[in-house]
């Protein structure tokens, strides 16, 4: 039932209630009335007084005329005053009420009233002879009419009680149905109240039901179910409150996916959301015991661990975390392979805010992922100066771009067979204001854990491409690709852009991806490799032996280079297994139809082990230091090569 149909009711039973109490008061009064008119004197009585009067003084009159001594005059005179006084009344009182009733009877009291008049002056003057009698004979005719004036006045009287009993009844009934009317709208006003009762207590509990899911929805995530930030810090203050009473340790792991922005974006977030609910299932699965699991935010989790009394605990949940989360999914028809990284912090080195233990396990989060990814770390104080001055980086490397500190210097490589330049790797450098030169290796990762790799990339291949074609037709440019770039779809895109804009041929450009990004190999990577061949671009697998060098990378895409790592090139002349390893690699690309260059030949002795080997190329110090465009010479008579 609606609050507006409710309130319309009970308007109609309010209503009701006033009408009844209303009409109830009117048939208070009229019945009152009624009784007044039972009680109101009683006209037979008067009847017989009349007779009663007559009599007296029909016997006087009487006894008057029979000259009997008790007969006296003025004892006649009074008692007719008195029977005419009763006479006259008739008309009056009661009879009023019967004479308008019955006009008959009207005639009957006139005719009383007309004899008793006529008697007066005989009355009056008894002295006279005969008068007494003259009176009697006036008179007496009236005996037979009073004798039937009580019987009449009788007969009315108890039409009169008749009426007034029906006339009660009627009343009664009609009483009896407003009280039974009240009665029934008093019971339908409980009935309301109750239904009303119940209404709002369903409400109430309504309320009460949406309140708990309000609070619910601000302390988890709806995604997967876990803790949110809210309540993972109110938990975490209350540990801690405890901690500080009973002397017990706490411990806090801070985990973050890697590379889980790739799932997003190659797979779509549906899909990305149905890994992250899966790797929530999968930690709720490593964790045992009094903990708090959480999600952070995107893809960062957090375990609050209490207490602990050994930090190997902590160690034994991290690996497990790290192995299960690292294990394969499979989602809507996708393998998905991530990693996670974990920092951890305890209350062990006397932290005792939230704040600063999140900090701590934040701090130490940085170090895993620094130090490789997949892994965890603990923290320890001097990380908290690394973690500023690598905050400071990243300030300054947003701004790197636009205060032009950032340049590419290009090393050339060099054909064996025909002793000359081929190409270019383009190398990028950052000038620091005040740290001067910082190396690649340091900069471009953390660019590519800000978000900053896709426009730094595009801006070196646009620069690339740019100094390219003011070369000779025959030199090629190598760009880098971050493996992060190469899984986003924004890459293709970008080198189509930018063919078009520096009107570079695209068999000029070579991009350079390292083993990282075909670790994760399946369709989509292999696709956007399809997709960036049929540019006309080359694509070279750089650093190749340094990562997982599976071989089925080389059976998935035909790559146009393997970039032999230098790691196995500086130790040829001293360990004949690497001489082994480049040999064998040779083999394997040239059974591939692929060409061969070794990285980092900076003796003679190197470039005649390679050469031996059957490299086809070779790029090092020994041939050629990075330098800016300007100070580039591709006349190829190259020392070394003579
Ligand atoms: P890389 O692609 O393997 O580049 C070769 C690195 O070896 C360069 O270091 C180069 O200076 C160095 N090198 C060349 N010849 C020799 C040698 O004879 N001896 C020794 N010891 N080193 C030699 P660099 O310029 O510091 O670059 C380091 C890495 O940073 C590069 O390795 C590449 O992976 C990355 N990188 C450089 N520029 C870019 C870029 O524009 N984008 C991306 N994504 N990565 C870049
Ligand atoms: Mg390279
Ligand atoms: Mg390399």
């Amino acid at each position: 039932m609606s609050v507006r149909t409710l309130k319309l009711v009970l308007g109609l039973v309010v209503g009701g209630f006033l009408l009844a109490a209303i009409y109830s008061t009117m048939m208070i009064s009229e019945r009152q009335q009624a009784l007044r008119r039972i009680a109101r004197y009683n006209p037979t009585w008067q009847a017989h007084q009349v007779l009663k009067e007559f009599m007296t003084l029909d016997q006087s009159l009487r006894m008057f005329n029979d000259g009997d001594s008790d007969g006296d005059k003025e004892k006649v005179q009074l008692r007719y005053d008195i029977f005419a006084g009763t006479i006259n009344s008739l008309a009056k009182g009661g009879f009023r009420d019967i004479i308008e009733r019955d006009p008959g009877f009207e005639r009957t009291i006139r005719d009383l009233e007309g004899s008793t008049n006529d008697a007066a002056p005989l009355i009056r003057n008894l002295n006279s002879p005969d008068n007494a009698r003259a009176a009697l004979q006036i008179l007496h005719p009236l005996q037979n009419s009073l004798t039937q004036l009580p019987s009449i006045t009788f007969n009315h009287g108890a039409a009169l009680a008749s009426e007034d009993q029906q006339e009660l009844t009627r009343l009664h009934w009609i009483f009896s149905s407003i009280v039974g009317c009240l009665i029934l709208f008093g019971l339908a006003l409980i009935g309301l109240l109750a239904r009303h009762n119940i209404l709002l207590e369903r409400t109430y509990r309504r309320m009460g039901n949406l309140t708990a899911d309000l609070a619910h929805l601000a302390h988890h995530d709806p995604l997967t179910g876990l803790a949110n930030r809210v309540l993972f810090q109110e938990q975490l203050e209350q540990a801690l409150e405890k901690a500080r009473d009973d002397g017990s340790t706490l411990a806090v792991l801070y985990i973050d996916l890697d590379l889980f922005k790739n799932v997003n974006d190659t797979l779509g977030h549906e899909t990305g959301d149905q890994l992250l609910k899966t790797v929530a299932a999968r930690i709720r699965g490593c964790v045992q015991g009094n903990c708090v699991i959480a999600r952070l935010g995107g893809d960062e989790f957090a375990i609050l661990m209490r207490p602990i009394s050994i930090m190997q605990e902590c160690t034994i949940l991290a690996s497990r975390i790290v192995k299960e989360i690292g294990s394969v999914y499979d989602i809507e028809g996708h393998e998905i392979v991530i990693g996670t990284s974990i920092g951890i912090a305890s209350t062990g080195l006397g932290t005792s805010s939230p704040e600063q233990l999140l900090k701590q396990a934040d701090m130490a989060l940085y170090r895993a992922k620094a130090e490789g990814r997949g892994t965890f770390r603990f923290f320890e104080p001097e990380m908290d100066a690394e973690l500023q001055a690598r905050r400071a980086l990243e300030i300054d490397l947003r701004k790197a771009m636009v205060n032009d500190e950032l340049y590419l210097v290009f090393q050339p490589q060099v054909s064996l067979q025909a002793n000359e330049i081929t190409g270019f790797e383009a190398l990028l450098r950052w000038r620091h204001p005040e740290r001067g030169n910082i190396s690649p290796a340091e900069f471009i990762p953390i660019a590519e854990d800000i978000g900053l790799i896709a426009s730094l990339s595009e801006w070196v291949i646009n620069e690339a491409c740019k100094t390219a074609v003011t070369w000779p037709k025959t030199i090629k440019v190598a760009v880098n690709i971050s493996p992060i770039q190469f899984r986003n779809r924004t890459l293709l895109p970008c080198v189509r852009k930018v063919l078009t804009r520096t009107g570079l041929e695209p068999s000029r450009l070579e991009l350079e991806l390292t083993e990282s990004a075909l670790l994760h190999e399946n369709e989509t990577t292999v696709t956007a490799l399809h997709e960036l061949r049929e540019l006309g671009v080359r694509i070279a697998l750089d650093d190749f032996g340094t990562g997982y060098s599976s071989l089925s990378y080389l059976r998935s895409f035909p790559f146009d280079k393997i970039k032999i790592d230098q790691s196995f090139v500086r130790d040829l002349a001293t360990r004949p297994d690497c001489m082994i390893i480049v040999q064998s690699v040779v083999w394997l690309g040239r059974g591939f139809g692929m060409s061969i260059t070794a990285e980092g030949v900076e003796t003679e002795e190197q470039l005649a082990h390679i050469r031996a080997a059957g490299c086809t190329e070779v790029q090092g110090y020994l041939l050629g230091r990075p330098k800016p465009a300007s100070a580039l010479d591709f006349s190829g008579t190259l020392p070394a090569l003579i």
